[in-house]
Parts: C-alpha cells; structure tokens; sequence
C-alpha cells in the first residue's frame, strides 16, 4: 500500500513562514529565529504526513524563496555581480540573488509553467564554474531522518533547470544551455552520493519540462542526463515526477527507456491523455507508477470512488505492487488547511480539500487500494460528491441556459473598429495622444483601514461612503490638475480587481486563510468559484457614477474582465473552464451596459491575466485563445458605437499573442511595454497591423523612478516611428495603487509635459 505526496506548501497554515522571513528582511529578528521558525514547519509538515500514513515523504521541497533558486545555490551558479566569495552560500547571497540589495538588482523572476508561483531564472554563462555550496538537500534528509520520518529527497531535474535557465546578461541569446549538462551532473553526482551516505532509499527528481513541446535534442538531453548518473544512482530508487500535463508520446518513450529510473510520476488530472499514453505505449516491467490523482492545483474534494476505479485500471497494467498513490503535482499550489477556515458554511466545506485533507485522501485511496477501505471516509465522501452535484447553490438553470444560447454566435460589435473611433471621436473630442491612466491610485495605509473597519462594520455605510467619495473627489481633481485627458476614479473601493468583483457576484466563495505562494514571501488568496455565476446587482455603476458627476472629463468605468477572474480564481472542476468564463463575462456585459446607461461613455475592461491562461501545449492554444477571446467580445459587443471599450493588460510577451489581442477587437488596448525592452513594439515593426487605438505603457510603474519629459517623449516617438499618430494613447504600464503619490504626481506631470510638447511639436 503505497502513497506519495509530490511536494507541500511552505508558508504554513497561517504563513508562518512570510512573517518570519519578512521580519528578517526588515532586520527585526535574526536568522535564528528564521531558522526556527521553518524547522518548525518541516518537521510539523513531516510529522503530519507519517501520521497520515504516507509512505514517500518528501523533503527539500521547503525553501526560504523558491526551489529553482535553492537548485542555483545548490550549483554555485551564482552570477557574478552578487560577488559571492565560493563557500557555503549564506543567507546575505541568497537573498541578494532572490530580492537585489541596495546595490544590486535581484534576479529576473518569471512564471512556473502555467501556474501563479514565480521563480528565479538561472543566469549561466558559457564559462560558469559550476560547484557544490547548497547542501540543503542533504541537510533537509538528515533533519528528517532525526525526527524518525524517512523521506525521499527531491531536486529539480538537471535537465528542467537547464531548459528554465537563460543565458547571462552579455551571452547571446542563441547560447546552447543544454551544454551545460555535462558540467552540472558533477554537482548531482555529489548530492546523490551524499544522500545516499546519510541513507536515502528514494530520489525524486522534478522534471516537469517533460510535459511540453520538446524536440529531439532537448529529449536527448534526459536520456544523457541520466544515462550519466546511471553509475551514481545504482543502489537508490529513482522517480521522475512530471506534472500539469501529460507527458507526449515521444517524451513517453524517451524516459520510460532509461534504465536509472525506477519510477514515475503522472499528472492524470491536468494530463487528460496521460492513461491513454500509458495505456498504448505500454508501461516499463517491473517499475513504479506514482499516479497522480489528487489534485495539486485545486481546492475541491477528490471523487474518491471514481479515482479508485482510475487505479484499479491502472494497477491491472502496471501490476499490484507497483502502483503508488499520488498527486497530480506539489500541493504548493493550493491552500493549506481547511481546519483553519472559520468562515465557510459546511456544506461548502464538505465539497474542499486543501493540502492537509489532500495528504489524507491520498493515503485513503492507498488503503482502499490495498483492500483497507475506509468505508466511513468513503460514504462520506461520495455523500459530499453528491450535495455538490445536486446543490442549488452550483446550478442556477437560468445561467445555465443563457451561457448556452451563446454557443454558435461569435459575438461581435456591429462596426469596424476605425468607424467605431471615429463615432467616439465625435462625442469624446480628445486631443492627439491623449493621456490617461490605467485605474488605480495610491492605496493609502488609511485607506485599508477605512475598507477594513467598513467590512467589520466598525464603520457606518454613510462615514465609508463619505470617505470613498472625498478620496475619488482627490483623485479626480489631482488629475484635471496634471489635465489628464480620460480619467479614472483611483478604485478606492477596491482591495484587489478579483475578489472586488467576486464578492458581488454570486456563485463565489471566499476564505480567510486559503493562501498559495506567489513569490518569495508572497501570497495570493484566490477566491473559490463553486457554482453558475451571475450578478444580482450592479457592481461599480455608483461610484463610476459619482466620479463622472465630479468632472466634465470623460470617466473610465473600471472592470475586470471575465479571463482574468477566471485565471485568478479556484475554478470549479465539474464543468469546463470555458463555461465558467462564459457566465463570468454574461454578468460583466450586464455591467457593461448599466455603466453606459448610467452615462459613463468610456468602459475599461482589464484582461491583465488573459496571456497567462495560456496552456503549456501549442496544441491547445488556439481553443483557449477562442474562447478566452470570445468571453472578452461578450462583455461588449451590445454597446453602441460611440461608448468606448478599453482593455488593459499587464506584462509583455504578447507577440505570439498579437492576432488574438487584435480579435478581441477593444477600441483602445493599454499595455506594458517599458520593463520589455519596447519587445512589444517590434511586433508592429514587423508589419503587423493594430487599427484599435494603443498606448503601450511610457514608464514603469513598479520602481519608484521618476521618468523626466524628455524621456517619456523619445518614448512616445519610438512608438511612433511604427504606429499612427491616431492611433497612439499616452499611459503609464499599469495601475499605480502600490506607488506613493510623492512619485505619481511629478511621473504624471511629466507624461502630460511629454504628451503637449509633442502635440505642439507635430
Ligand atoms: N485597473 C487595475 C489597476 O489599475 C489594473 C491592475 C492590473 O492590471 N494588474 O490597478
Ligand atoms: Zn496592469
């Protein structure tokens, strides 16, 4: 009877782990106490899983920042400017490399496949000097093995790190990074010997890069990989864990031919085909399947009898005593325990597991496997599948039927988009490059106060009314002052553009300690869509209203579009995701045509998590873009020609994207462009033809560098240099809540000085 857990949450119930490093960073405790704390939490995770009953525990899956890091340290791959002396790497080294220091900035960090974790990209240069400075691995195994849990160690495959690295600032861009191989498997070979010194049976290596497109020579790259530590892993059971899709054929083949390996690790949740594969190919004699059933990536209550027919079939194709029971990827992605949520109503409850109750259904499913089911757990478990399917909580008929009659139509404004700015025109009279700013203002420590005690109900309705009303009524009469051209009412209201929206619209739950590392020390905490979703009431018409009645400017209504809520939410598992994005965007075209009769002639709808939902195969991205585009055209294809519809999206690399940008047919798309290196722009140098108006960002909003006029000019005429004058808006690249109002105010100056100047100029 066996199970196994890929990886486990670090930041603890309650984010023990966020304050303990935050109060390190701020100098206010010491490393010890850092230290600690997160021993605490190791042997607290280990513990709670042996009592479970876990059999493959892992370890090396805590970390202080992020694992792909710890696998640099590991590797002394440090880059040169953090001038790192060799050695053991400290705390002062790895912290530079994760968050910069007063004279050196961090290093880039980007998204872990298609989740909302963000690791620290691997820096390398051809003539690195790779060496062994991070024993934690082995530490982490030994502090374990003290505490009586035998677990199995985990790394960052060889080969997936490479394949996430980028070369060093100063190599080209063309430099092979799989050449590198051969130089890291020295450092693995280390490790492993030393794991297998301080009695390790298991090793898991995580090469999740096996789940995408790879080519012939990137697959050779694991047969090499391994082929090379063949010698060093003899003697020690070896697992390769895949997870958040399934593994392709070729990739199939390529690792279930090696001979070092003694395991492997399926996604068969997000890797839909994943039993097909294994079922046709065939599965390697005498070698362990860890299935990966439970969910990693979601909060819902695993369908325990379903999963246990899924592993009975599988155990007729691998054999009884070679199935392991997993999860589909780490539990690092999702909540950690839902003992801890105080605020959800049972029945909800019922239907959700978080990290803690996954680790129990997984070893339920063992046992049942094994011809120990739990019955109790079971019943209830299929009682709890069957008030989830039967609730009229999740199903609303009537969103049903509407989100169907969408089907056939494509949704589309009745007027080209040239005609559509022309109309708009008409009505809004805007100058050449007009300004304008992407939503948000400075979200004053008062502010959360005065929402905070709102919510409490410490304060009265009318006193949070008063107080919204006089900071929009600042904001309003801060930018005729700077005589921004199309204003935004700052979103006071709003303490993030998700769970704002979430809150008001029905088919959402919300809890009080579901969060999911982000980065480093940060968490989100995704709200739960649990059923059809619709709109009771109107969402943001008052305050656009109120903000419009302060000002003869035009008003933007600010909302977040239906992909994005999507993307930064737990998504129900028991429809398609297109579905629920369908509703979602049904009930923001509801607002949409409220904020028009309410008078408000210019509508932004962010998309700032659209390019993210991207699935990890090129195979499956023409159907997401579909209909992530077609949500998008829903919210908006009613209104007339002369409201104008913005979008806005945070983030570059939407070159691959452009087309379906395009399709979403906005009449004015606001965009990051400055942290890119103006990438964005080269798009259109290559001819591509963008109609709609555009205004990529002229300055970075995430640093709290002041852009003088003359920067933001050149900036404005390189853009120029490949779009239409007509066509060209003048925005910084994202909301500015997390800036100071001691920066916004000259940046805001300058970018209006910029706009004029260029306006007189031309
Ligand atoms: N309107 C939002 C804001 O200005 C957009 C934020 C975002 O794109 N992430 O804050
Ligand atoms: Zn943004």
């Amino acid at each position: 009877m066996a199970s196994h857990i890929v990886g486990y949450p670090r930041m603890g119930p309650k984010r023990e782990l966020k304050f303990a490093l935050e109060s390190f960073w701020d100098g206010k405790h010491t490393s010890e106490d850092l230290q600690k704390v997160s021993s605490d939490l190791r042997s607290s995770i280990w513990k709670q899983m042996a009592n479970a009953g876990i059999k493959y525990i892992p370890s090396n899956t805590f970390s202080y920042y992020d694992q792909v890091l710890d696998t640099t340290a590991m590797l002394g791959a440090v880059p040169e400017r953090y001038s790192w002396n060799g050695g053991e790497i400290g705390f002062d080294t790895y912290f530079s490399m994760a968050r910069g220091n007063a004279s050196v900035p961090a290093m880039e960090m980007t998204k872990w496949f298609d989740t909302n974790y963000h690791f620290i990209v691997p820096e390398l240069s051809p003539n690195i000097k790779f060496s062994y400075a991070s024993r934690k691995a082995v530490t982490e195994y030994k502090e374990a093995k003290a505490l009586g849990v035998d677990t199995v160690p985990v790394l960052v495959g060889p080969v997936t790190y490479l394949l996430l690295s980028k070369p060093a600032k100063g190599v080209e861009k063309t430099f092979p990074l799989l050449s590198l191989l051969k130089h890291i498997l020295p450092i693995y070979k280390e490790v492993i010997a030393e794991l297998k010194e301080a009695g390790a049976s298991w090793i898991q290596f995580d090469e999740p890069t096996l789940v995408k497109d790879l080519d012939s020579h990137q697959l050779k790259a694991f047969t090499e990989a391994y082929t090379e530590l063949e010698t060093s892993l003899s003697g020690l059971n070896v697992l390769i864990e895949t997870y958040f899709a399934d593994v392709p054929a070729e990739a199939y083949k390529t690792i279930t031919s090696l001979k070092a390996i003694s395991g492997f690790g399926f996604d068969l949740v997000r890797g839909t085909k994943t039993l097909d594969v294994i079922k046709s190919a065939g599965f390697p004699s005498g070698k362990y399947l860890f299935a990966g059933i439970v969910d990693g990536r979601n909060i819902w209550a695993n369908d325990l009898a379903s999963s246990l027919s899924t592993l009975q079939a599988l155990e007729g194709i691998v054999g009884k005593d070679k199935l392991v029971v997993s999860t589909s990827s780490s539990l690092l992605h999702t909540a950690v325990d839902l003992v801890n949520e105080t605020k959800l109503d049972d029945e909800i409850k019922s239907w959700l597991a978080f990290a803690a109750q996954k680790v129990v259904e997984v070893n339920a499913l063992a046992k049942a496997l094994a011809g120990q089911k739990d019955e109790a757990f079971f019943s209830a478990n299929a009682a709890a599948q069957a008030s989830r399917k039967s609730s009229p909580r999740v199903t609303n008929p009537q969103v049903q039927k509407a989100a169907a009659a969408l089907k056939g139509s494509d949704h589309r404004r009745a007027t080209n988009v040239s005609a559509r700015l022309d109309a708009q025109q008409k009505k809004l009279n805007l100058p050449l490059l007009p300004t304008t700013t992407i939503g948000s203002f400075p979200q004053t420590i008062e502010l959360r106060r005065v929402r905070r005690e709102y919510k409490a109900s410490k304060i009265s309705e009318e006193d949070y009314v008063k107080t919204i009303k006089e900071e929009i009524n600042k904001v309003v009469k801060i930018q005729e002052e700077f005589d921004i051209d199309v204003l935004v009412h700052g979103e006071p209201e709003r303490n993030d553009m998700v769970e704002y929206f979430g809150e008001q619209l029905s088919g959402f739950a919300f809890t009080v300690n579901g969060w999911v590392q982000s980065y480093g020390s940060r968490c989100v905490k995704p709200p739960i869509i649990y059923g059809d979703v619709s709109r009771p009431k109107a969402m943001t018409v008052f305050w656009s209203s109120v903000a419009q009645s302060m000002t003869s400017r035009p008003m933007k209504g600010m909302l977040t579009g239906p992909v994005t809520i999507l993307n930064w939410s737990f998504v129900r598992n028991d429809q398609p995701r297109s579905e629920t994005c369908y509703q979602i965007a049904l009930s923001i075209k509801q607002e949409v045509e409220d904020l028009e009769a309410a008078g408000i002639n210019v509508i932004q709808i962010d998309e700032a998590a659209l390019r993210e939902g991207l699935p990890l195969r090129k195979s499956e991205e023409a159907f997401y873009l579909d209909w992530a585009v077609h949500s998008f055209r829903i919210t908006n294809c009613g209104v007339k020609d002369t409201t104008q519809i913005h979008t806005h999206m945070c983030y570059s690399n939407f070159n691959d994207i452009i087309h379906s940008i395009i399709d979403m047919d906005a009449d004015v798309i606001t965009i990051e462009n400055s942290r890119s290196d103006e990438k964005l722009l080269s798009v259109f140098r290559e001819g591509v033809k963008y109609g709609a108006g555009i205004g990529p960002g002229v300055y970075d909003i995430h640093s709290p560098r002041i852009p003088s006029a003359e920067e933001i000019a050149d900036r404005v005429k390189k853009m120029l240099a490949v779009l239409e004058i007509n066509v060209l808006w003048v925005n910084p690249d994202c909301g500015l809540k997390t800036r100071k109002y001691a920066e916004v105010k000259p940046a805001l100056t300058n970018m209006v000085a910029a706009a004029k100047q260029l306006r007189a100029e031309l």
